[in-house]
């Protein structure tokens, strides 16, 4: 493996400061001379979505279980910029996945204090929905076959696509095929981890609970790249523009989805449906705008939803 040279002082106090804009996103942009001004959504950006009064699910076992709890339980990320991203101050969640969240909780009648948002990693959402640990999952969720077996998805809500992320002075990857040789980090339990460890093999693969690790060591030389989907390496190269990119295409199709208890089929359809609404009605383009928005991409069609049939 071809290894750099240790980048002198000067180079890593940078990469030290840019490590810690993405660990403290609020701090963002503070620390560093000609560093862009930290970005979020302006009071009044967010939508403001109505609870749905007298809602009732009886059909789903998580719904009338939520309901008696008296709190809906959704599973999500916290380290994903302009995604799923938890101030470590004050606890609060923010980004597109939270605000599909909250859309949907309102939706099935819970307010804003009776939804509880718990981080999960990648590789234990299957588990988390099985075990009843959460109610929904959304957090860049990938809708496959495979995952279907275990899971139900409502949407898909966007749809990604995996890509690359280089530091700012890598010339020699341009694609997948670029990677023979070289270390490359993704999420262990990820659908761009399957695919590079399939379609790949001639690269070093190198797997953390987390996006953000695999960002670490991309700023500290320890890996050459990091996989994952284009909407969730954008934030990162949006908050350290001085020492990331993204290079080359996409090369997948990362539609995601509602992650439920595979069977609920009654709280399926009744998600799909508040997603439909809130596509119909401009509330998910300015949840997209007031979030993910901000890392460049202006607001794309929404993929239709796919409402598949109960499985058996
Ligand atoms: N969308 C991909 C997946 O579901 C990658 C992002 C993630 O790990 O959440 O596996």
């Amino acid at each position: 493996m071809p290894h750099p040279a240790t980048p002198p002082r000067r180079r890593r106090l940078l990469l030290a400061a840019a490590l810690l804009a993405l660990l403290a996103p609020a701090a963002a942009g503070c620390g560093r001379p000609g560093s862009p001004p930290a970005k979020g959504p302006r009071p009044g950006d967010l939508p403001h979505y109505r609870v749905a009064t007298g809602f009732r699910l009886p059909a789903s076992p998580t719904w009338t279980a939520a309901e008696r709890r008296g709190r809906l339980v959704i599973g999500v990320k916290e380290d994903q910029p302009y995604l799923g991203e938890r101030d470590p101050a004050g606890g609060t969640y923010r980004g597109f996945d939270i605000e599909i969240a909250r859309m949907m909780a309102a939706a099935l009648g819970f307010p804003p204090r009776a939804v509880e948002f718990r981080t999960i990693a990648s590789a234990n959402r299957e588990t988390a929905l099985q075990n009843g640990q959460i109610d929904l999952y959304v957090g860049t969720y990938t809708i496959n076959a495979k995952r279907k077996q275990q899971v139900g998805f409502a949407g898909p809500y966007y749809l990604a696509g995996q890509s690359l992320l280089v530091r700012r002075d890598e010339n020699g990857i341009h694609g997948p095929a670029d990677l023979a040789g070289k270390r490359v980090c993704s999420a262990a339990g990820s659908t761009p981890y399957q695919r590079i460890r399939a379609d790949y093999p001639k690269a070093v693969l190198v797997a953390y609970d987390t996006y953000s690790v695999c960002v670490d060591n991309l700023l500290t030389y320890q890996v050459d790249a990091v996989t994952t989907d284009d909407a969730i390496l954008l934030g990162y190269a949006a908050k350290a523009p001085g020492e990331l990119k993204l290079t080359g295409r996409p090369f997948s199709r990362e539609p995601y989805g509602i992650g439920v208890r595979r069977g609920d089929t009654a709280l399926r359809f009744a998600l799909d449906d508040a997603l439909a609404a809130a596509e119909r009605n401009g509330t998910w383009r300015r949840a997209y705008r007031a979030t993910l928005g901000l890392s460049g991409v202006p607001a794309p069609a929404p993929p239709p939803i796919d409402r598949y049939p109960a499985p058996r």
